[in-house]
């Protein structure tokens, strides 16, 4: 069999076998291999490799759009210089995700703007890297669905959506006040997950405050003792990001939001 037809059987198999990648670089491979006098098992191993690669990037690029982030950011991004209030070396720990592993909870607390949101993005996108399951929603849109679901009848089938993730992060709790279905729900759900599995929550509400965001002390309280049991807890005080050019003007941030005291303070 002359070597081009035996090329053309090779890149056919690749493709029979799926791997589609391996199939498309082995001309340049081979010429690779042979300009650099490479061995047999250097020859397979990159092509492999690029293969292994280009699967990682596709699972990734799934996993990513099922995650329904808001926008992809990760720790890089974060300037941690601007917000001398948190503890780098805490939140690299965190990235380490052994509270994942562990089922534990992240709590990120603090005011508009502060990197709340960004540092759970950052933190689900380094689960995803590591093959970790991981679902974002807000909390407006949790609590939707979920009544949805109860009203339809299907809200066991539903749960599971929120359930079944390694990590869920849940945003921006605290910015409407519950009703009680509502509050019920989002109990279930954190009761489902205790010690299940991981939770991110980002609020702007303290939890002395989380009795009146859910119109009921006695179910706050059950609700955070599951919640905090297993729980590093992020204060973040500061000023927010997006007034950085006000910042810059010397207008300080606590002037725009002393409107609402009964949030996190500076
Ligand atoms: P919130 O605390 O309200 O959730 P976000 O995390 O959404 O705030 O931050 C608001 C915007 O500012 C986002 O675009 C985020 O990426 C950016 N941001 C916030 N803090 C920082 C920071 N320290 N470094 C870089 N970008 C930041
Ligand atoms: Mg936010």
């Amino acid at each position: 069999m002359s070597e081009a037809l035996l090329l053309a059987k090779t890149e056919e198999s690749l493709l029979e076998l799926g791997l589609k990648k391996a199939a498309s670089i082995l001309p340049a491979s081979l010429e690779w291999a042979a300009g650099k006098q490479a061995t047999y098992v250097e020859f397979l191993s990159r092509l492999l490799e690029a293969e292994t690669e280009e699967r990682f990037n596709r699972y990734l690029h799934t996993r990513l759009s099922l995650a329904h982030f808001p926008y992809h950011k990760t720790l890089a991004d974060f300037d941690f210089t601007f917000q001398p209030s948190i503890d780098e070396r805490q939140i690299r720990e965190l990235a380490q995700l052994s509270f994942v592993e562990e089922r534990n909870n992240v709590i990120l607390l603090g005011p508009p703007g502060v990197g709340k949101t960004h540092l759970a993005v950052a933190l689900g996108m380094e689960a995803l890297q590591n093959r970790m399951s991981v679902y974002f929603v807000t909390m407006q849109r949790l609590v939707a669905d979920l009544r949805k679901a109860h009203q339809e009848g299907r809200l066991e089938k539903r749960l599971k959506v929120y359930i079944q993730p390694k990590l869920l992060i849940c945003d921006e709790v605290g910015y409407l006040p519950l009703d009680a279905l509502d509050a019920a729900n989002f109990f279930r759900l954190v009761s489902e997950r205790y010690e299940q599995g991981a939770m991110i929550i980002t609020s702007n509400t303290s939890f002395t405050n989380w009795g009146a965001m859910f119109g009921d002390q006695v179910l706050a309280s059950a609700l955070l003792d599951r919640l905090l049991h297993h729980a590093t807890t992020v204060n973040i005080r500061g000023n927010s990001y997006r007034m950085k050019a006000f910042v810059n003007c010397n207008i300080s941030t606590a002037t725009l939001t002393a409107r609402t005291p009964e949030r996190v303070s500076q």
